[in-house]
């Protein structure tokens, strides 16, 4: 039975630390702040939102919310990034994707200033994540490394597989990975007999979004299994892109979902919010 990875208790733990910080920096006369812009009326991206607004109040970081309307234009969305840029009380900036498809996201990526990308989306902060400089990574890979780092999971030396190459998963998971000198072998939908590559990974990070794709037989013995995907099954009950109840009997740690990845993400988006407000602070 392998060991469960728990992102709850260790996202409860980072929040509490977190508070902490919180406490100093407004007892140094500065209040951490972020800024959640949303374009149109996506169901899933409001819960997404108000979990993060929950995560801030809880923390103290004070919170400010940009609902735009589903015809906001590039420029509309272009000048409020400018002026979020530009104010002093602002440390983070986040835009919610998805946004409306006349809408270019990455050119808004762009626009945010990397100091206060607190997503890692934008080019620069992407591009110091690839030659090694302190920047802000993407929270989800961000919360990966963290749980690996938690559970003194060993990296180095290591076969890591990543299933997914996307630009806030995937991508990201391989310089991280990288960084901490593991063999990384990515996989996407035009790979060949992903098992034959799977079952040599000594560290599997699913993150495709397909329910249970991850089946045991595509598994090593003794294998890491982290799950970063987030699906509905048939009952509309929250599955990871891994069987679960097979391939925890083969693994030696595994994350759970929900409980895994998911609520690591939010605490890393905390930790990037109040690394922004510390670094503002410095440079004043
Ligand atoms: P995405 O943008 O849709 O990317 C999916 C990736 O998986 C793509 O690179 C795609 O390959 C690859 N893929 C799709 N089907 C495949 C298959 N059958 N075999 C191999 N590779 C395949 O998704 P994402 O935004 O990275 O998210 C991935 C999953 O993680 C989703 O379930 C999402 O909900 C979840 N997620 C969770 C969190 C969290 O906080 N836990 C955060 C973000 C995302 P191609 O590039 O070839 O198309």
């Amino acid at each position: 039975m392998a060991i469960i990875i728990n992102g709850k208790e260790l996202a409860k733990k980072i929040r509490l630390y977190l508070k902490s910080e919180v406490d100093k920096l407004k007892n140094n006369g500065i209040n951490p702040k972020l800024a959640v812009i949303m374009v149109g009326d996506d169901k899933a991206s409001k819960v997404y939102v108000k979990n993060k607004s929950r995560a801030c109040e809880e923390i103290g970081i004070e919170y400010e919310e940009f609902l735009m309307e589903e015809n906001t234009s590039m420029d509309q969305l272009l000048n409020l990034i400018e002026n979020l840029n530009n104010r002093k009380d602002i440390h983070g900036i986040l835009l919610q994707s998805p946004v409306p498809e006349h809408l270019d996201i990455n050119q808004a990526f762009k626009k945010i200033d990397y100091r206060k990308d607190v997503d890692g989306f934008n080019p620069i902060n992407v591009g110091k994540l690839s030659i090694g400089e302190d920047c802000f990574i993407s929270c989800t890979p961000f919360g990966v490394v963290k749980m690996l780092e938690e559970y003194n999971i060993e990296v180095q030396g290591k076969n890591v597989v990543i299933i997914g190459r996307s630009n806030i998963v995937g991508k990201p998971l391989i310089q991280c990975m990288l960084k901490k000198n593991g063999t990384v072998t990515v996989c996407h939908s035009k790979t060949k007999d992903i098992k034959e590559i799977t079952s040599k990974a000594d560290i599997l990070i699913a993150a495709l979004g397909k329910a249970k794709f991850v089946t045991q037989d595509m598994v090593k013995d003794g294998a890491v299994i982290i799950d970063v995907g987030i699906n509905r099954n048939e009952e509309g009950k929250l599955v990871g892109d891994v069987d679960f109840e097979n391939v925890e009997k083969k693994a030696s740690y595994i994350t759970p979902v929900p409980g895994g990845v998911g609520p690591m993400t939010i605490a890393m988006l905390m930790t990037n919010v109040v690394k922004a407000a510390k670094n503002m602070n410095i440079r004043k």
